[in-house]
């Protein structure tokens, strides 16, 4: 009897949420952005809440690079704003350079011999007194240090932070964001202690409010506040020094002539050859203490290296010139094409799409990574390649970083798709629009290198997750089917469905509502919904929050034309006909389609006698099962 009841409440429900397929969908939402709208911080038409904030710090750092003992040495002066309304008992450092401690918890591969002692804390002082170094003040979680606070710090208070550290820098040949490469070239990123992002949206955690719990294993990318930095970085004798900013002691560092060759390409649209081969042995240098300005950016990065060749030129943008650089090895031999693609990728981001002037006055391209590039504001360390589709794709896609996530600052660690899938898909834009290489259909150019339609072979292999918190299920093989290619194929199909130029509306209001701030997931999709005029959550949901794979079949009989939704993903349906006459005729229907939870849609054929083969048509929409892809209705 209770087993029967139980069985008919089932039913009732079953029946229940039919219906309510019919009816919008809610995304989830975490109990966290549940409360930043009750807080009045954030709201679900996607703009920031009227109660809206976030912290930020002035960095004043001394660095200076030892290439003999391969380590640099810092000090450093923060004032931190707290500008929340919270009592901030703690203050939370970022020592990423942990990660290469023996015992470190990691999720990238290392050469053992990179294995280091970690950062070394000299002092920390905060507001002139000294922190004890023990246990009762200091909580480490992984590359995490929380200090408790003798004093707490108020809303609308600041803080004054000091400190002096030192760390080794890792050699050997792998992929990172601070290494030492061939010919004493050096790239130091993730470098000083740094100020974890304290927001509105970690209030469940045990150091309420700050971004301590996830900390960096290797793959982790950015999720800082925007701040100001004056960064004095000390280099031994003859080494030349890229970096974040604005160099403020141009006419201290370089000779004359070099100084002027370089006033000239500051104004000239042309390329302007700085270093050649011919100069490698000139000493065009006064001093080795170089001093960088800048402000209102997410992080500070520099490169640094003695016999680099170096191109630079001006774009304009607007009214602004963009100084251009390109720092590279002698030996990088398609290099001297770098200037020529940066110039292209700024002009195509800033003019066409998505049409947002680029956000710096600045934009380098350093060569030091030994595979891949990996981004820095204004900065990029970007690999030495013979393969010339990669050096646009790369060359084009670490300039994009500066709109997501610097522009826009993503918490990266949590949601890495926000800023690769965007730059995935602008990325492939780009490819198809400047030049003429389609991602879809040249498979054998892109390789591995972002072929989009690779996404077929990770579905296959069951390493689908859900996007939304695939951060927390990453490994080094199926990173970039996870942040890269299923939401750029995602963001793709969605631009097809409801117009490029409705999209890139869209994507325009969330920058603006968004700059400088720190826009979650939510807050990107409810935009898209609210200024489309429409609630696209179906879609986002399928996509973003849900498992299920890319997969329609056709079914044929007695004139009726099934098309059916195997796999849980809606995607576009685009049939061609073919008549046994030679003619052909195409079908399509849109995405939106399958939106109320649509099962299988039924088309009514014409002519049906004379139709020869009826075949869907996945060129550039993904669907991993083939079988059921073309009907011979006569042969
Ligand atoms: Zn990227």
């Amino acid at each position: 009897m209770y087993m029967f009841r139980m069985c008919s409440i089932l039913l009732i429900i079953i029946a229940y949420s039919s219906l309510s397929t019919a009816q919008e969908i809610d995304l989830y939402e975490p109990m966290y952005y549940q409360q930043a709208v009750e807080k009045g911080t954030r709201s679900r038409d996607g703009n920031p809440g009227p109660n809206y904030w976030q912290n930020q710090a002035d960095y004043s750092i001394d660095v200076r690079l030892d290439t003999a003992a391969k380590k640099i040495h810092g000090k450093q002066h923060v004032t931190y704003y707290n500008q929340s309304p919270d009592t901030l008992n703690h203050l939370v450092l970022r020592l990423y350079q942990n990660m290469y401690k023996a015992n470190a918890r990691r999720n990238i591969n290392l050469n053992p011999e990179n294995i280091h002692e970690g950062v070394y804390l000299d002092t920390i002082v905060i507001n002139d007194e000294g922190i004890l170094f023990n246990d009762s003040v200091l909580t480490l979680r992984g590359t995490n240090l929380a200090i408790k606070l003798a004093k707490p710090l108020l809303p609308g208070e600041n803080l004054q932070l000091q400190c002096a550290w030192s760390t080794p820098i890792p050699v050997e040949k792998e992929f990172r964001r601070i290494g030492y490469y061939k010919d004493n070239a050096w790239f130091i990123g993730y470098f000083y202690p740094q100020i974890a992002v304290y927001d509105d949206l970690n209030s469940f955690t045990s150091m309420k409010g700050w971004d301590f719990r996830l900390f960096h294993k290797g793959a982790q990318e950015f999720y800082n506040d925007f701040n100001n930095y004056e960064v004095t970085i000390e280099v031994p004798e003859g080494f030349y020094v890229w970096a974040t900013g604005t160099l403020q002691n141009a006419e201290e560092v370089y000779k004359k002539p070099l100084y002027r060759k370089i006033q000239e390409a500051r104004n000239s649209e042309k390329n302007v050859q700085l270093m050649g081969k011919n100069d490698l042995d000139k000493d065009m240098l006064k001093s080795n203490l170089w001093r960088y300005r800048a402000d209102g950016v997410p992080d500070f990065a520099f490169g640094t290296a003695q016999n680099y060749l170096w191109d630079a030129t001006s774009v304009s943008i607007g009214d602004k010139k963009v100084f251009t650089e390109v720092a590279y090895h002698p030996d990088a031999k398609l290099y001297p094409k770098v200037i020529d693609i940066a110039r292209t990728s700024l002009q195509y981001a800033s003019g066409k799409l998505p049409a947002i002037p680029y956000p710096y006055d600045h934009s380098i391209t350093f060569n030091g990574n030994l595979g891949g590039g990996m981004e820095f504001p204004m900065i990029a360390n970007n690999a030495d390649t013979e393969d010339t589709t990669f050096l646009y794709t790369v060359t084009f896609h670490e300039i994009f970083h500066n709109y997501c996530p610097f522009m826009t600052g993503f918490n990266e660690k949590r949601y890495p798709f926000m800023d690769e899938g965007l730059t995935a898909l602008f990325t492939g834009r780009y490819m198809r629009d400047v030049h003429d290489m389609d991602q879809y259909a040249d498979r054998d150019r892109f390789g591995n290198l972002g072929n989009v339609m690779d996404v077929y072979e990770y579905y296959a292999l069951q390493e689908d997750h859900q996007i939304i918190n695939a951060y927390s299920s990453i490994n080094q093989d199926n990173m970039f089917f996870q942040y890269y290619l299923k939401p750029a194929v995602a963001y793709e199909l969605f631009m097809n469905m409801v117009g490029e130029q409705a999209f890139i509306n869209a994507f325009h209001a969330f920058v603006e509502r968004w700059k400088g701030k720190h826009p979650t997931p939510y807050d990107m999709f409810y935009t898209f919904n609210n200024v489309l005029g429409e609630n696209y959550n179906w879609f986002w949901n399928a996509w973003f929050y849900q498992l299920g794979y890319p997969d329609l079949g056709l079914e044929f009989k007695q004139g009726e034309l099934v098309v059916k939704r195997i796999g849980a993903l809606p995607l576009p349906v685009k049939i061609e006909i073919a008549y046994n006459d030679g003619t052909t005729n195409t079908i399509t229907r849109s995405m939106d389609e399958w939106k109320n939870g649509t099962k299988q849609i039924i088309l009514e054929l014409e002519n049906e006698d004379e139709i020869k083969t009826i075949q869907l048509n996945t060129e550039r929409i993904p669907d991993i099962d083939d079988h059921n892809h073309i009907i011979h209705v006569n042969r």
